[in-house]
């Protein structure tokens, strides 16, 4: 049947369709079963580093006992929004234990970490607001930034310099200015400079919304996120977070003021009009959170892998953008080598995943890896191995031009 729709964007399928002609089309990868570390794609094992599984917890027995007891107890799903029906005992419950462990006075949950950041940011940011926004903040936040009423201007990636003249032009022509950036990037690994980012919000009156998706769980102490580890906690007006990485589920959470939740939680559409997390999502975040607090070995374990993998891609020769997390972006450059090399991992035994323009600038692909506790020195000994054949295989060079 021929379609009557044709997308305004219709170049996307021929590239699509000319990379599966040349089996190098390397998205929608259908994985047949998972271990966590290890995946079985094509009927072969694969040791998995395209992952945001950081804490390793996905198959932690206590985390999948908790999720199966909350499906006997309360159903699969709870067939409409926390505002009506959807609304169960553990919802607050887990708003409570998150609050406590992040350190704010209060949390909201959300369905998914997207629907956290359109439902939160465009019920913070009405028409006589306005957003200062990192030009690298992930595309959750974009569309934020594209549904709120109010305006958004850009500051140089992660450039304080940059944050302080948007600030000076806008504070005084707008009710709140709220300075929007991700905690940790997502696809370099680098951490927003948070402590300078309070003290110009301190010195501007500016609130400040992070975006800790890939801090929370990992950042700072037991995992509290990127404002924990600058010990600003209570100087971050909003801090998002999502259960889509290290708590192993899916959902997300915005913190704050008792005050402030309050507000979010009685104008966030996309908190009020989407059903809320189902219970086996719920659980599964509670029991992360209580082998975070139980088991000291997890960080420990998760640190060590990322020093272990980014002092050996840097004996290969491969640049790593100076990440400072476990998200380590490998550079290759040109795009179709990122999808050969994502290809000839793939062969060897390694699932990755290149990130392409325009997700990058022309010419700036890279293979974003990142790695988990649960990972073994021998498996990451054969990711180093395997990228090292890759690297002679496909010229890939170690600087970036
Ligand atoms: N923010 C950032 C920085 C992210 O990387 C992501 C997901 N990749 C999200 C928000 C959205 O989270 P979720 O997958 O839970 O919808």
């Amino acid at each position: 049947m021929t379609s009557k729709f044709v997308g305004s964007n219709s170049k996307i399928l021929e590239k699509a369709n000319l990379l599966k002609s040349n089996n190098l089309y390397p998205f929608f990868r259908a994985i047949e079963a998972s271990e966590g570390s290890v995946i079985t794609f094509d009927n072969k094992d694969q040791i998995m580093i395209g992952s945001n599984n950081y804490l390793g917890l996905t198959h932690h027995p206590h985390v999948v006992e908790a999720s199966i007891k909350a499906i006997e107890k309360y159903g699969t799903g709870c067939t409409g929004s926390r505002f009506l029906n959807g609304n169960l005992s553990i919802h607050e419950e887990l708003e409570e234990k998150l609050a406590n462990y992040l350190g704010h006075e209060a949390a909201l949950c959300f369905s998914t970490g997207m629907q956290t950041n359109l439902g939160a940011l465009s019920a913070i940011c009405g028409p006589r607001d306005c957003m200062i926004f990192d030009s690298e903040n992930h595309a959750s936040l974009i569309d934020a930034s594209r549904l709120a009423l109010g305006a958004t201007f850009k500051y140089k990636h992660n450039d304080m310099e940059s944050l302080e003249e948007q600030l000076a032009a806008n504070v005084n022509r707008f009710k709140n200015v709220v300075i929007v950036a991700d905690g940790v990037f997502s696809m370099t690994g680098k951490i927003l400079k948070l402590d300078k980012v309070i003290e110009l919000a301190d010195k501007y009156g500016a609130i400040v919304y992070v975006d800790d998706a890939h801090g929370i769980g990992v950042m700072g102490e037991k995992g509290r996120g990127t404002m924990n580890h600058f010990g600003v906690t209570e100087k971050v007006d909003f801090n998002m977070g999502t259960f889509s990485k290290s708590f192993a589920s899916i959902g997300g959470v915005l913190s704050g003021t008792k005050e402030s939740i309050d507000y979010v939680k009685h104008t966030a559409r996309s908190f009020m009009f989407s059903a809320s997390m189902p219970p086996s999502a719920v659980a599964t975040v509670g029991a992360c959170v209580d082998v975070i607090m139980s088991d000291d070995t997890i960080h420990p374990r998760l640190w060590k892998n990322v020093e272990f993998i980014r002092n050996g891609f840097k004996e290969i020769g491969f640049y790593t953008y100076e990440s400072e997390t476990p998200i380590i972006p490998v550079f290759i450059g040109d795009d179709l080598k990122a999808m050969q090399v994502t290809k000839f991992l793939g062969d060897m035994g390694v699932f990755a995943t290149p990130v392409l323009a325009p997700a990058v600038p022309q010419g700036e692909a890279l293979i974003r890896t990142s790695y988990m506790a649960s990972h073994s020195i021998e498996e990451l000994t054969k990711v180093l191995e395997v990228f090292k054949m890759a690297k002679k295989e496909f010229d890939i060079p170690g600087i970036h031009h």
